[in-house]
């Protein structure tokens, strides 16, 4: 079902910029219309982000593919993810043969997509909590990927990646972000770049908004 949209959406994002193979090849690959509601389902394939519930998003595909370039990750990687949502992102990521940890602080949310992503047959590792302070347990990350936006750098994810491992999260004000592309050089240094013009909801959390 919406192959054809599919083919076209990963199509348009290779126009708008995106260059990594692995990403349009998932982008291509993965039935977005299975992660809104039905009544969505004839928007699923253009680029905009949709409402899935719990006053949340599921990110528009530029943004997700875009993310998901700028981490930078190879198959076999770990991944984190922060703010698993409607699983979209997580399962792009599961396409591209990366091993996805994720971290969601509505419950309904959290159980939804858990079941989801096993119906899809998205091996995801998920977890109910607040991201902001990571998942130490599995612990250091290739790459950790934050879809809500944080008033500041969470240090603590900083320090839960690999050397050589990206950060890539939205830093700003609630109504507009740049995105931080974070890379852990050593033990003690890192590098940033900044991108402007990003919007997310919200990060809330012990390293994020307080509600
Ligand atoms: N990656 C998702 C995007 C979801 S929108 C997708 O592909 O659909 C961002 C999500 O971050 C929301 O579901 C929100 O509940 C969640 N979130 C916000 N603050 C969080 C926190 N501190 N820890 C975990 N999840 C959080």
């Amino acid at each position: 079902m919406f192959e054809k949209e599919r083919a076209e959406l990963a199509e348009s994002l290779r126009r708008k910029g995106i260059k990594n193979e692995e990403v349009l090849r998932a982008i291509g690959a993965v039935p977005r219309h299975e992660f809104v509601n039905k009544t969505l389902w004839h928007l699923a394939y253009n680029d905009s982000p949709l409402p899935i519930g719990s006053q949340q998003t599921i990110s528009q595909p530029y943004t997700v593919a875009f993310m998901t370039e700028m981490m930078d990750v190879k198959k076999g990687n770990k991944v984190l993810e922060i703010g698993t949502g409607s699983g979209y992102q997580a399962a792009v990521l599961v396409e591209m043969k990366v091993r996805v940890y994720s971290v969601e602080k509505e419950f309904d949310l959290y159980k939804e997509t858990n079941r989801l992503l096993q119906t899809l047959g998205y091996p995801v590792a998920t977890r109910y909590g607040d991201g902001t302070i990571g998942w130490n347990e599995f612990s250091p990350f290739d790459g950790i990927i934050v879809t809500a936006g944080a008033p500041a750098l969470p240090e603590t994810l900083k320090r839960q990646l690999k050397p050589g491992g990206r950060l890539v999260v939205p830093v700003g004000d609630r109504v507009a972000q740049k995105l931080y592309v974070v890379e852990r050089l050593n033990e003690t240094d890192f590098a940033e770049r900044v991108i402007p013009g990003f919007k997310f909801v919200p990060l809330i959390g012990k390293e994020g908004w307080d509600n």
